[in-house]
C-alpha cells in the first residue's frame, strides 16, 4: 500500500511517520509513505498558497491551483489516480470500520487543509471523500491525516505481530476491549483477577468476553445497539443497567 500526504508542513508529518511502529513499517517497506509540500507547486515567486475568501470574512483560504498541481504530480508518481481524502471537520467521522476498509486500498492521498480550509472547487474536482477525526476544529489537517495513517497502517500485514493484536481491540468487533494486567501480580493491594492466573484458556476467554460486554455497557452503551450479542449477554447487560 502507498499513502501520500499533501501538506504545507511535510516536516511535521515526517517526524511522526518516522517514529515507532509507523517508522518501522516504513523501513521494512510494509507500506510506502510519502509527504509532499504543496508550496512546491505554486507558480508565484513568493510561493504563496493562500488568499482572502471572496465575499469577505475572516482568515485565508488555500488556493485550488497549487493543490491541483501537487495532486497531478502525485498521480504521475503513483502511476494511477489514488483515492483522495480531504481531512475536514465536515467529513464523516473516522471509525475502525473505515480504517479497515481504507487498509484494503492500494493508494490513498490525504489532503491536509490549513487556514480557513481550501477553495471549494478543489474538493469538487479531486476529492473522493472527506474524513473528520471528531466534532472539533484543528488548525490544520496534518494531525488528523496522521491519525488516519496510523489507524490504517497498523492493520497492514506484518506491521503488528499478528492480526489478533487488533482483532481483540476496542471497536474491531463493536465492543470495547476487556481490562488487562501485567506484572506485578499485586500492586497497591490490588491483585490481578484470579481467572487470569488460572491458565484455563476457555475460562479466560469467557471472562474476557463478559468483561468486554460489561465495560461497553458501562462506558459506551451507544455501541451496544449495533454489537453482535447473545441472548445471555443481552440479559447480562439488562441486569446490570437495572442495578
Ligand atoms: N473553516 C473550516 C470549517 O469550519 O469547516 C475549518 C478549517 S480548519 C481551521 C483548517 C484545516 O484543519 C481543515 O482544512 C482541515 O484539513 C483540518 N481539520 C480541522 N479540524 C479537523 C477535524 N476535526 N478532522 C479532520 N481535519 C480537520
Amino acid at each position: 500500500m502507498r499513502i501520500d500526504l499533501a501538506t504545507l508542513f511535510p516536516a511535521m508529518c515526517e517526524s511522526v511517520l518516522n517514529e515507532s511502529i509507523l517508522g518501522r513499517a516504513r523501513k521494512a517497506e510494509l507500506v510506502e509513505l510519502h509527504t509532499h509540500d504543496i508550496r512546491e507547486y505554486t507558480l508565484n515567486k513568493h510561493r504563496r498558497v493562500d488568499d482572502a475568501p471572496y465575499g469577505g470574512g475572516m482568515g485565508m483560504l488555500m488556493q485550488a491551483d497549487p493543490i491541483y498541481r501537487c495532486y497531478e504530480a502525485i498521480c504521475e508518481q503513483v502511476g494511477t489516480r489514488p483515492h483522495v481524502i480531504y481531512m475536514s471537520p465536515q467529513g464523516q467521522t473516522l471509525t475502525q470500520a473505515k480504517a479497515v476498509s481504507l487498509s484494503k486500498l492500494d493508494n490513498i492521498l490525504l489532503l491536509c487543509g490549513h487556514y480557513e480550509g481550501v477553495d471549494e472547487r478543489i474538493i469538487e474536482e479531486i476529492v473522493d471523500e472527506e474524513i473528520s477525526i471528531g466534532d472539533y476544529v484543528l488548525t490544520g489537517g496534518e494531525l488528523s491525516a496522521l491519525v488516519v495513517v496510523d489507524s490504517v497502517v497498523r492493520l497492514l500485514d506484518g506491521v503488528l505481530p499478528s492480526s489478533e493484536c487488533f482483532e481483540n481491540e476496542s471497536h474491531y468487533n463493536g465492543l470495547l476491549e476487556y481490562p488487562q494486567y501485567t506484572r506485578p501480580e499485586v500492586w497497591h493491594d490490588k491483585p490481578v483477577p484470579e481467572v487470569l492466573m488460572s491458565g484455563h484458556h476457555a475460562n479466560i476467554e469467557k471472562w474476557r468476553r463478559e468483561m468486554s460486554v460489561l465495560r461497553t455497557a458501562a462506558k459506551r452503551p451507544d455501541l451496544l445497539e449495533k454489537a453482535d450479542l447473545t441472548e445471555q449477554e443481552r440479559s447480562l447487560v439488562e441486569s446490570m443497567t437495572k442495578k
